[in-house]
Protein backbone atom coordinates (compact mmCIF):
# COMPACT_ATOMS: atom_id res chain seq x y z
CA UNK A 1 0.00 0.00 0.00
CA UNK A 2 1.02 3.70 -0.97
CA UNK A 3 1.77 5.96 1.75
CA UNK A 4 -0.37 8.97 1.60
CA UNK A 5 0.72 12.21 0.64
CA UNK A 6 -0.98 15.86 0.64
CA UNK A 7 -1.81 16.96 -2.82
CA UNK A 8 0.30 19.77 -2.66
CA UNK A 9 -0.34 20.95 -5.96
CA UNK A 10 -4.46 21.47 -5.35
CA UNK A 11 -4.77 24.67 -4.47
CA UNK A 12 -8.35 25.67 -2.31
CA UNK A 13 -9.05 29.16 -3.02
CA UNK A 14 -11.62 30.83 -0.99
CA UNK A 15 -12.84 34.36 -2.06
CA UNK A 16 -14.08 34.58 1.86
CA UNK A 17 -14.68 33.19 5.17
CA UNK A 18 -18.09 32.60 3.44
CA UNK A 19 -16.85 30.20 1.42
CA UNK A 20 -14.91 27.90 3.97
CA UNK A 21 -16.27 24.48 4.21
CA UNK A 22 -16.59 22.91 7.64
CA UNK A 23 -13.67 22.65 9.48
CA UNK A 24 -12.28 20.66 12.59
CA UNK A 25 -11.53 23.63 14.49
CA UNK A 26 -15.61 24.20 14.68
CA UNK A 27 -18.32 22.65 15.45
CA UNK A 28 -19.87 23.84 12.64
CA UNK A 29 -18.45 26.21 9.70
CA UNK A 30 -16.26 29.37 10.60
CA UNK A 31 -19.09 31.06 8.88
CA UNK A 32 -21.36 30.75 12.40
CA UNK A 33 -18.32 32.16 14.98
CA UNK A 34 -19.41 36.01 14.37
CA UNK A 35 -16.16 37.39 15.73
CA UNK A 36 -16.61 40.93 15.13
CA UNK A 37 -18.31 40.38 18.38
CA UNK A 38 -15.07 40.63 20.07
CA UNK A 39 -13.76 44.20 18.84
CA UNK A 40 -13.02 47.06 20.93
CA UNK A 41 -11.15 48.74 18.18
CA UNK A 42 -12.34 49.14 14.41
CA UNK A 43 -9.44 48.80 11.51
CA UNK A 44 -10.47 51.15 8.56
CA UNK A 45 -8.71 51.38 4.98
CA UNK A 46 -7.81 54.59 3.71
CA UNK A 47 -8.33 53.21 0.09
CA UNK A 48 -6.20 56.48 -0.96
CA UNK A 49 -3.00 55.33 0.37
CA UNK A 50 -3.81 51.38 -0.28
CA UNK A 51 -1.33 50.02 -2.66
CA UNK A 52 -2.86 46.44 -3.02
CA UNK A 53 -0.21 44.55 -2.24
CA UNK A 54 -2.63 42.21 0.31
CA UNK A 55 -0.65 41.88 3.10
CA UNK A 56 -3.11 42.57 5.43
CA UNK A 57 -5.14 39.72 3.66
CA UNK A 58 -2.40 37.47 4.11
CA UNK A 59 -1.95 37.93 7.78
CA UNK A 60 -5.45 38.50 8.76
CA UNK A 61 -5.40 35.28 11.14
CA UNK A 62 -9.50 35.19 11.15
CA UNK A 63 -10.24 35.42 8.30
CA UNK A 64 -11.61 38.63 8.41
CA UNK A 65 -10.73 40.22 4.88
CA UNK A 66 -11.87 39.40 1.39
CA UNK A 67 -11.22 40.68 -1.85
CA UNK A 68 -12.65 41.90 -4.92
CA UNK A 69 -11.21 42.57 -7.98
CA UNK A 70 -10.84 46.51 -9.26
CA UNK A 71 -9.26 48.31 -12.02
CA UNK A 72 -6.96 50.86 -10.87
CA UNK A 73 -4.74 53.15 -13.38
CA UNK A 74 -5.93 50.30 -15.83
CA UNK A 75 -4.33 47.46 -13.85
CA UNK A 76 -6.44 44.82 -12.34
CA UNK A 77 -6.25 44.97 -8.70
CA UNK A 78 -7.65 42.64 -5.93
CA UNK A 79 -9.16 45.44 -3.20
CA UNK A 80 -9.13 44.29 0.50
CA UNK A 81 -12.66 44.91 2.15
CA UNK A 82 -12.66 43.93 6.14
CA UNK A 83 -15.75 41.91 6.85
CA UNK A 84 -16.96 43.05 10.19
CA UNK A 85 -18.96 40.09 11.01
CA UNK A 86 -15.85 38.35 11.60
CA UNK A 87 -12.79 40.81 12.09
CA UNK A 88 -12.14 40.58 15.95
CA UNK A 89 -9.85 43.93 15.67
CA UNK A 90 -6.34 42.60 16.54
CA UNK A 91 -5.02 45.06 14.25
CA UNK A 92 -2.23 42.83 12.78
CA UNK A 93 -3.75 44.17 9.52
CA UNK A 94 -2.30 47.49 10.47
CA UNK A 95 0.80 46.00 12.00
CA UNK A 96 1.83 44.58 8.38
CA UNK A 97 0.25 47.31 6.25
CA UNK A 98 3.47 48.71 4.67
CA UNK A 99 1.90 51.76 3.74
CA UNK A 100 0.02 52.25 7.60
CA UNK A 101 -3.26 52.56 5.26
CA UNK A 102 -5.11 51.02 8.12
CA UNK A 103 -6.14 53.05 11.14
CA UNK A 104 -7.83 51.53 14.07
CA UNK A 105 -10.56 53.71 15.67
CA UNK A 106 -12.85 52.90 18.88
CA UNK A 107 -15.57 50.90 17.93
CA UNK A 108 -18.98 51.91 19.06
CA UNK A 109 -21.85 49.59 20.54
S1 LIG B 1 -8.14 43.52 12.84
FE1 LIG B 1 -7.43 41.39 12.87
S2 LIG B 1 -9.27 40.22 12.39
FE2 LIG B 1 -9.71 42.32 11.80
S3 LIG B 1 -9.18 42.44 9.64
FE3 LIG B 1 -7.38 43.09 10.80
S4 LIG B 1 -6.15 41.25 11.04
FE4 LIG B 1 -8.21 40.58 10.45
S1 LIG C 1 -1.62 45.88 3.56
FE1 LIG C 1 -2.17 48.04 3.40
S2 LIG C 1 -1.50 48.65 1.36
FE2 LIG C 1 -1.51 46.43 1.39
S3 LIG C 1 -3.55 45.88 0.60
FE3 LIG C 1 -3.74 45.96 2.83
S4 LIG C 1 -4.42 48.05 3.26
FE4 LIG C 1 -3.65 48.04 1.19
Amino acid sequence: MKPWKPDIDRKMVFKSVREYPPMAVSLYTMMFNKTGTWRTVRPVINYEKCVYCLMCWKFCPEPAIYLEPIEVKGKERMKPIIDYDYCKGCMICAEECPVKAIEGVEEER
